[in-house]
């Protein structure tokens, strides 16, 4: 084919991939536009997950006639005329191009008006990149300007069979739209899909609230204040914000946000800095929350390096790092991030008792001791005061049980005695604890190294699996219902997944907002569960239903891994000796006993002749 030019319709639809990738990419242009109009309040109303119907209503600046029927130009914008202006952007946009693109591939309705007209003006386009602009009618319209974009892709079926599901869609949508709320707390969000009400967060003067707003006021409250104010002037840099403290942490990285000059932007290394504050402070796998804003002078900042302006380039990335680097520091150290964890402590003895109380103590006493328990606080206390039954989670036979009673009352915790003196004869002796982590097991020939949480995972996870197998898990109801908060778009994954959670004995309700109650949790798991906490587990419950793809089967799996995973032991957790026998026994009967359902091995084993070999017994 000779080189020939594209024709203008062509090439515009070809430019606008560049700016839109998705609805989210719509919505996100649009409400950009409506921010930089310096609108007080912002709706917005989504159909079919944005691919149906698209609208921004705001009641910011507008338009009159003549820009209106500029606007759709491509590389037409009131925000830069000459080239030294690009390097001073302040407005979120600047390249004049997103409405043009939108019009190329949407069917576009502009209505606007200024304060200064007396009518309100309107555009209709369909799916054309317009050459020299169209002409506005008149249209009723009190100040401000509405943006609506219907079809998306309809001329480009190409793309459009590229979108995920309106589910999936609404997911990027809530993402960029709670971004934005972040963002620009001062102004008035709302937001609806199919006409249900999504989000409804008016105006606050403070990020937190705007925080409470979207993530719940609980968590809002726990927030630590991140401040650092240089001469931002003077190419200083101005930090603010919140980060969640050490006890309070979520399953994933979705909630960090940094906002560079009111730009919500994705920023590894600026992700890396906020890691590298806790380490050392939270458990691996689990993230702090985080929303910090970034303020400097426009000249040391290039956000004209994405298509989609979703990334940003320091002029001294350096600089920036360690500008957030030692403001997180200050923050991490202060009183308030250190107090609740001591305040929190251990429970009282410090050790911990699989079974969920300490083998002589009255049931009562357990009870207390979940109360004291920090995550549980008020809430996620258990109800019923039968046995919890951790052991009859892994299925085992009701003659063993008693023999675990006989055992009980023969031996005594605390001297060591007892069961690992009768075992004595049998396959395995528990010789203790190393570092609180590792259980030693002598057998005839070998010495065992198992990793107790992950031994402990793989004998509930058989046994809840079993249950289930047979017939259902039981369940315990909560005495007060636990209560997690959920960010948006997690609380739809959430909520469409109530069902299969049920089926698994985990019974929750969403309570409007981010919010849930867990009402009821499979009877194995309860007492140790609620004596961590919720929040963490469910973060982690989303993503695995998020990773979606599977069969239903094999996401119930997953989410009986996570169950299981959450529920055991931890590292570090110091355990009575009796409790370590329990534990081996209870493995030593596992269908697997290798590995944990997450593929991790359980057991490392020495045999005697090694040993005899190094030490040149042989
Ligand atoms: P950019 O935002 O990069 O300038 P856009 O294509 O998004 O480019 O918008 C073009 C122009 O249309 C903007 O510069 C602005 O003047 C005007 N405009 C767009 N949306 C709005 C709005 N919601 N309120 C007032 N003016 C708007
Ligand atoms: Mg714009």
């Amino acid at each position: 084919m000779r080189i020939h030019k594209l024709d203008d319709e062509l090439a515009a639809k070809i430019a606008a991939g560049e700016v839109i990738e998705r609805p989210a990419s719509v919505v996100k242009e649009l409400i950009e536009n409506a921010i930089d109009a310096k609108s007080e309040r912002i709706a917005i109303e989504i159909e079919d997950g944005g691919k149906r119907k698209i609208l921004v209503r705001d009641d910011g600046d507008g338009m009159n006639a003549d820009d209106l029927s500029l606007c759709v130009l491509r590389h037409a914008t009131s925000k830069l005329s000459t080239e030294s202006d690009l390097r001073r952007i302040m407005t979120l946009g600047f390249r004049g191009e997103a409405l043009a693109s939108i019009a190329a591939v949407t069917r576009l309705t502009i209505t606007t008006r200024t304060a200064h007209d007396d009518h309100g003006n309107c555009v209709t386009l369909s799916g054309v990149g317009s050459a020299d602009g169209v002409a506005p009618v008149p249209a009723a319209r009190g100040q401000g300007t509405t943006v609506e974009a219907d079809d998306l892709f309809f001329n480009l079926p190409a793309r459009l069979a590229f979108l995920g599901s309106p589910r999936s869609e609404l997911f990027h949508i809530n993402r960029v739209v709670q971004h934005a709320a972040l963002a620009a707390p001062h102004v008035s969000w709302e937001m609806s899909h199919n006409g249900r009400v999504t989000l409804n967060a008016p105006g606050v003067s403070d990020l937190r609230d705007r925080i409470a707003q979207i993530y719940g006021a609980e968590l809002a409250e726990s927030l630590l204040e991140v401040r650092a104010d240089t001469n931002t002037e003077a190419g200083g840099i101005a930090i603010s914000g919140y980060v969640t403290p050490p006890d309070f942490h979520r399953g994933n990285r979705r909630d960090q946000l940094f906002l560079i000059n009111g730009r919500p932007v994705t920023d590894r290394g600026l992700g890396f800095v906020l890691s590298r504050a806790y380490e050392g402070l939270l458990r691996r796998g689990t993230y702090p929350l985080a929303v910090l804003r970034l303020e400097m002078a426009p000249e040391i900042v290039d956000v004209n390096i994405h298509p989609r302006k979703e990334e940003v380039r320091f002029s001294s990335p350096r600089r920036v790092h360690d500008t957030l680097s030692a403001s997180l520091q200050q923050t991490l150290a202060s009183p308030e991030a250190v107090g609740p964890i001591l305040k929190s402590g251990t429970r009282e003895s410090g050790e911990v008792y699989i079974s969920g109380h300490p083998p002589n103590r009255e049931r009562s006493g357990s009870r207390a001791d979940l109360a004291a328990g920090r995550s549980a606080g008020e809430h996620g206390r258990i109800q019923s005061t039968t046995e919890p039954g951790l052991w009859s989670g892994s299925g085992q036979p009701s003659s063993k049980v008693r023999v675990m009673e006989q055992l009980r009352g023969a031996g005594d915790a605390s001297t060591g005695q007892g069961f690992s003196e009768r075992l004595a004869g049998r396959e395995r002796r528990v010789i203790g604890q190393f570092q609180q982590t590792y259980i030693l097991v002598e057998t005839i020939d070998h010495l065992e190294i198992i990793d107790q949480h992950i031994a402990h995972e793989r004998i509930l996870y058989e046994g809840l699996r079993r249950q289930w197998a047979e017939s259902e898990i039981p369940r315990q109801s909560l005495l007060v219902p636990a209560r997690i908060e959920l960010s948006f778009e997690s609380a739809e994954i959430l909520q469409e997944h109530t069902a299969e959670l049920a089926e698994l004995g985990v019974e929750v309700d969403a309570f409007g907002g981010g919010t849930f109650l867990v009402r009821a949790f499979p009877s194995a798991l309860a007492e140790s569960q609620a004596r961590l906490g919720f929040q963490a587990l469910f973060e982690q419950l989303v993503d695995v239903l998020d990773q979606g793809g599977s069969s239903r089967d094999a996401i119930l799996d997953r989410l009986l891994t996570e169950l299981a995973c959450h529920a055991a032991i931890k590292a570090g957790d110091r355990l009575p000796l009796l409790e370590q026998e329990k534990l081996v026994e209870h493995w030593s009967t596992c269908e697997h006993r290798t590995h944990c359902p997450h593929g991790r091995p359980i057991v490392f084993q020495l045999h005697r002749d090694d040993l005899d070999r190094r030490f040149q017994r042989k």
